[in-house]
């Protein structure tokens, strides 16, 4: 049996290519520099994957910030305004991911969206009716030569030509069909290429045949495969599918003159089922997705055996393959020192994948896989009972009726109730929680993990930021303050340490976006909380000034969403434990005299299901009461503020309707505002903050241009019903951006106001 990974996480066991690129981005590391610690890492992790005996290993599935990006600029999809600014090719790449602001101009970067079902973010492809598809970067060739340089034969990766077509914004005329041509053209072209310096074999990732796809969608792929494999002489193409089954392309896949198909079954739920409909083609490999690339937990071998034998009664070749690239999962168990081995035994990062891949090659191999050693040392691990179940916690979530999922008074008697007490002018500005997270601040945090100060002296620490930005956001005219978050190295993370029921990690990092990782804590027990987690930072920012102090939280399903969740109880049910834990601290909030609350619900987008079909019945359904469950029970004039970000959601707006919040802010600046009409056509109750300006790019908007983002939302939104605020917590941001991007936020609202 062979083995063979789609992706392998890219930033570094310790995160080095972060930290270089960060370097990189302030000017004092050489772009040589960046590029040796790039390839250093690429080294590293195919020499991983080869001590494993990967009999598949990846190339080119390395970026510097986004493989959709390296793809686009592969292909020529790059804007002219970005080529306008004259800089050098590696510079002019990190313009398109983080914008730019200086000496040659001033451009926004890219759109950035989820990554499907994700929480990994992909810059977002701009054609206009100028572009000229055609093969123009050298990526995936210098990576394939050096892999072989050092020994090491690749499977090149390349975002597939459907997906990237698919993912891309088109800002002219044309549309997606209109670039099948160029597209066949500058992919044939790459992968010829790719076979004449050697490769065997070159993967193209197709995650988008697993959403819903029209008779147009599956014409458009047939036509671009059709015409890309027709060029592709002796090298084989893998078709890469993952995040789900292919239930409207399985027979065109079957038909199409693939050499092999990757197949997720994993998070397929029909996959299996297709092939046992409607078989799998005897000269075609099927790449089996069976070790779960997003979860961390140990495959059970049992129900692997199990799955291959099913898969031989249809598939002659079978290759054993992770569901998706392992991107989505840490690095390797060998960064935590602090996990007890009790925990450890259970879980799977991505290097510990590798391991269970030598071990299900080496059971495979015998006539009797079951008498093999490994096998029984893996099935004795799942005879065994985790942790103790917390009874408490199963009677309250067992007891749950309708009235705790429902809010009273009504939206609108509230809504009425606080206007009056709060009496915010029109146009109330705000931002959404989280203040720069300056070195002083991560390293307090860091000095009081080691030990080497008090709780006292930390605390002490983060009530001096607090009031030092409480007094800033006073002074610079916003009407409702927060406390700065200094005490959250994440917003997820944070929750996770506090409430009980988690485990949390030191190092085990999973890219986000670009530069950015996020470490989620892992649901290990029943969750539950001992104690209040925010309330002492909230009352004391609360002491320091008369405004409206916004209290912090983040929501069940994000937390959820944002956590490796356990696989012996569904969802729902973990959703609901969680939402209790954050309405106790919901309800501390409010007695101790906080008046208004936001409960962050970023990621409550991201696990949408892929398929429409699927979305009220395999989350909606619990995701909205799971929210709701949160704040019920507060006050008629305690006012609830939710934020989401990267909103794609016009296609739930009335979901998010139902979640029954008071306010809700969101990410617009980067999706040119269309969810502003989705607000205005469905008559949104909830009074709407949508971010004025990108927080995820270091540049400074104008007042004017601010002014013309507000204008454009009165023209849809009632004026009773706006906030002004950024699209996003503050916290990745320098000081000296932030201070004044939000100063010319307040004087744009301001200004605005005046003239309504
Ligand atoms: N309150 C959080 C912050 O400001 C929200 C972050 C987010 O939406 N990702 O950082
Ligand atoms: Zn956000």
């Amino acid at each position: 049996m062979q083995t063979s990974i789609i992706g392998f996480p890219r930033v570094g066991a310790l995160r080095e290519l972060k930290f270089a690129s960060e370097t990189y981005f302030k000017g004092k590391l050489s772009s040589d520099e960046l590029l040796r610690t790039a390839a250093q890492l690429r080294s590293a992790h195919w020499s991983l994957q080869q001590a494993h005996d990967v009999d598949y290993i990846p190339s080119n599935d390395f970026s510097f910030y986004d493989t959709v990006l390296d793809t686009a600029c592969l292909f020529n999809i790059i804007p002219e305004r970005y080529h306008a600014l004259g800089l050098g090719e590696l510079e002019t790449y990190f313009v398109m991911a983080r914008g730019y602001q200086g000496e040659q101009g001033d451009v926004k970067a890219l759109a950035m969206k989820k990554w499907f079902n994700t929480n990994y973010h992909y810059m977002v492809p701009e054609i206009d009716d100028r572009t000229a598809i055609r093969l123009a970067g050298t990526k995936p060739f210098d990576e394939y030569t050096e892999a072989k340089r050092q020994g090491i034969s690749t499977k090149p990766v390349l975002v597939g030509a459907y997906t990237l077509l698919k993912l891309a914004k088109y800002v002219g005329e044309k549309t997606a069909e209109d670039f099948a041509d160029s597209a066949i053209d500058a992919y044939g072209a790459a992968i010829v290429k790719l076979g004449a310096l050697g490769a065997e074999w070159v993967q193209l990732d197709e995650p988008a045949l697993v959403t819903d796809l029209s008779e147009s969608d599956l014409a458009l792929f047939t036509k671009l495969y059709t015409g890309i494999l027709a060029s592709k002489g002796n090298t084989k193409v893998l078709v890469q599918t993952y995040f789900g089954d292919v239930r409207n392309g399985y027979v065109e896949l079957q038909a199409l003159p693939f050499d092999g198909i990757g197949i997720d079954f994993v998070e397929g739920k029909q996959s299996l089922e297709l092939i046992q409909r409607f078989g799998f083609s005897e000269e075609k490999t099927l790449f089996a997705g069976i070790l779960n690339g997003k979860n961390i937990w140990r495959n059970r071998y049992a129900d692997t055996l199990g799955l291959i034998q099913q898969l031989r009664e249809h598939a002659g070749r079978i290759v054993l393959s992770s569901s998706c690239s392992l991107l989505h999962v840490p690095y390797s168990l060998k960064q935590e020192t602090k996990l007890q081995q009790e925990h450890k035994a259970y879980l799977a990062f991505a290097e510990e994948k590798l391991q269970e891949f030598t071990e299900l090659k080496s059971i495979l191999s015998v006539a009797n896989p079951t008498s093999h050693a490994e096998y029984a040392r893996n099935e004795s691990l799942f005879k065994e009972e985790r942790f103790s179940s917390n009874t408490a916690v199963l009677a309250r979530t067992a007891g749950l009726t309708d009235s705790d999922f429902t809010r009273l008074p009504a939206f609108e008697e509230r809504e009425a109730i606080q206007k009056a007490k709060f009496a915010l002018p029109l146009l109330p500005t705000t931002t959404i929680g989280s203040f720069p997270q300056t070195a002083e601040v991560r390293a307090n945090r860091f000095a009081f993990k080691k030990g080497s100060i008090t709780e006292e002296q930390y605390k002490q620490f983060n009530f001096e930021r607090i009031a030092e930005c409480v007094a800033r956001q006073e002074a610079i005219g916003l009407d409702v303050l927060v406390h700065g978050e200094y005490e959250r190295n994440d917003m997820v993370e944070y929750f996770g340490e506090c409430l009980d029921g988690f485990l949390f990690t030191e190092n085990a990092w999973v890219q986000s976006y670009g530069t950015r990782c996020v470490k989620p804590p892992i649901v290990w027990g029943d969750i539950s909380r001992s104690k209040p987690m925010t309330v002492e930072y909230s009352a004391y920012a609360k002491s320091l000034t008369s405004k409206p102090i916004k209290g912090m939280l983040t929501g069940p399903v994000t937390i959820l969403n944002w956590s490796f969740p356990r696989e012996d109880i569904s969802l729902r049910d973990s959703a609901y434990q969680i939402a209790l834990a954050i309405r106790e601290e919901v309800l501390d909030l409010e007695a101790n005299g906080i008046e208004i609350i936001q409960i962050d619900e970023a990621a409550l987008r991201e696990k949408l299901p892929l398929r429409r079909s699927d979305w009220q019945s395999d989350y909606l359904n619990w995701a909205i009461p799971a929210f709701r469950l949160v704040h019920s029970g507060v006050q008629s004039h305690t006012q609830i503020h939710t934020h989401m970000c990267y909103s794609q959601f016009s296609d739930i707006i009335r979901d998010i309707d139902a979640m029954d919040a008071d306010v809700i802010t969101f990410e617009a600046s980067r999706s040119d505002l269309a969810i502003i009409d989705a607000i205005n056509e469905c008559g949104f109750q909830t009074e709407v903050g949508p971010g004025v300006y990108d927080i995820h790019s270091p540049r400074i908007p104008s007042v004017g241009e601010l002014k013309d983002g507000l204008h454009r939302m009165l023209d849809k939104i009632d004026a009773a019903k706006l906030w002004v605020n950024p699209d996003c917590g503050l916290k990745t941001r320098g000081e000296t951006e932030t201070w004044a991007s939000l100063e010319h936020l307040v004087q744009a609202a301001q200004e605005v106001r005046q003239s309504l």
